[in-house]
């Protein structure tokens, strides 16, 4: 069983990559970036389990999938078998990892990461926080394309990948990576 903090469907490329997809969001992580905004997903255990069969059938008329975290690859035992699926019915596969290559040590998580079609790299690092990066939180991350659909893909950097819209009651809501630093929602605001 793979334990999952949530899923839903998405059509976000500038957040969450091409199409249609869905994303799942891991629960828990060992590598605890400081500043990361998503520290309830830390804990490992704590969300709900999930089966790969049961995820998998959610995905017959999608694009792909997204694995965000929490650390996808701190399961990649319970979720190979997934991807393994996906890709057999030509299914794209992303993945959002606080690891390098170089730190894997399990042969599932070199494998999760080989039969991805993009990875995006790297812990967060407050220091370099950067909000106008397609997919990435701090300019450390990595973005890596495979051999397959996206193989050419072009990363498109420059929007705030913090999505702010009113809703009909006047409240604030924000999509992707959050920031409780006043000046850059004003950025977000100002830049043309
Ligand atoms: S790897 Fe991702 S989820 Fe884990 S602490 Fe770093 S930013 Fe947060």
């Amino acid at each position: 069983m793979i334990n999952i903090h949530k899923y839903y469907f998405v059509e976000n490329e500038y957040l969450y990559g091409p199409g249609k997809r869905l994303l799942l969001f891991c629960q828990g992580c060992s590598l605890h970036c400081q500043g990361c905004v998503n520290q309830h997903l830390w804990e490992f255990g704590k969300g709900q389990d999930i089966s790969s069969d049961e995820i998998f059938n959610l995905c017959s008329d999608i694009d792909g999938i997204t694995l965000h975290g929490g650390e996808p690859l701190d399961q990649s035992e319970e979720l190979l078998p997934l991807v393994y699926q996906l890709k057999k019915i030509n299914k794209t596969v992303i993945l959002f990892t606080g690891y390098s290559y170089k730190e894997l040590k399990l042969a599932s998580q070199k494998k999760i990461w080989r039969l991805s079609d993009i990875v995006v790299a790297g812990r967060y690092v407050a220091s370099k926080r950067n909000i106008y990066l397609q997919f990435r939180g701090s300019s450390n991350q990595r973005i890596y394309t495979h051999k397959g659909k996206y193989e050419n893909y072009k990363v498109n950097d420059g929007k705030s990948v913090t999505l702010l819209s009113l809703n009909k009651n006047g409240q604030l809501n924000v999509k992707g990576f959050k920031s409780n630093n006043l000046q850059d929602i004003l950025n977000i605001f100002t830049k043309k």
